[in-house]
């Protein structure tokens, strides 16, 4: 028997027993683990901290929390899409329009209105939301 930290997607931190890593696995992907708390299928591992006095544990509680947080990944996710990503302010509709009409594979993030959204969804132009403002945009 082996003993994991869990963590659910609302950071409830539990503790379960499994027959082996690959048992925790199969019951994972099968969505039978759940949360004790709130019953949330999205389960994972939580991240291990030393075995240390409660006292000095708590930075490294909170350390791992802010890694199991979705919030934090998906900003994480965001920031490395900015990365490879060029900021075109309020020219994003144009941009988009103009790289879906070449066919370029460069990718491009700016603010668009909610009439540009749609005609670029009629135009078949791909884009996504991003679900935080750009770091240019918020740093200015
Ligand atoms: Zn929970």
């Amino acid at each position: 028997m082996i003993v994991f930290d869990l963590v659910c997607s609302s950071a409830h931190r539990f503790e379960a027993w499994f027959g082996s890593s690959a048992d925790y696995e199969d019951q994972r992907q099968r969505g039978l683990l759940a949360c004790p708390v709130c019953n949330s299928a999205e389960v994972g591992k939580a991240v291990m901290a030393p075995a240390v006095p409660a006292k000095s544990n708590q930075k490294a509680e909170k350390a791992s929390l802010a890694n199991d947080d979705p919030m934090a990944r998906l900003l994480m996710l965001q920031r490395a899409f900015e990365a490879n990503s060029d900021y075109v302010g309020d020219r994003f509709a144009e941009e988009a329009r103009a790289i879906h009409r070449n066919g370029e594979t460069r990718s491009v993030h700016g603010e668009a209105s909610a009439e540009e959204v749609k005609a670029l969804h009629d135009e078949g132009v791909p884009l996504l939301p991003l679900p935080f403002r750009p770091r240019a945009r918020s740093d200015a």
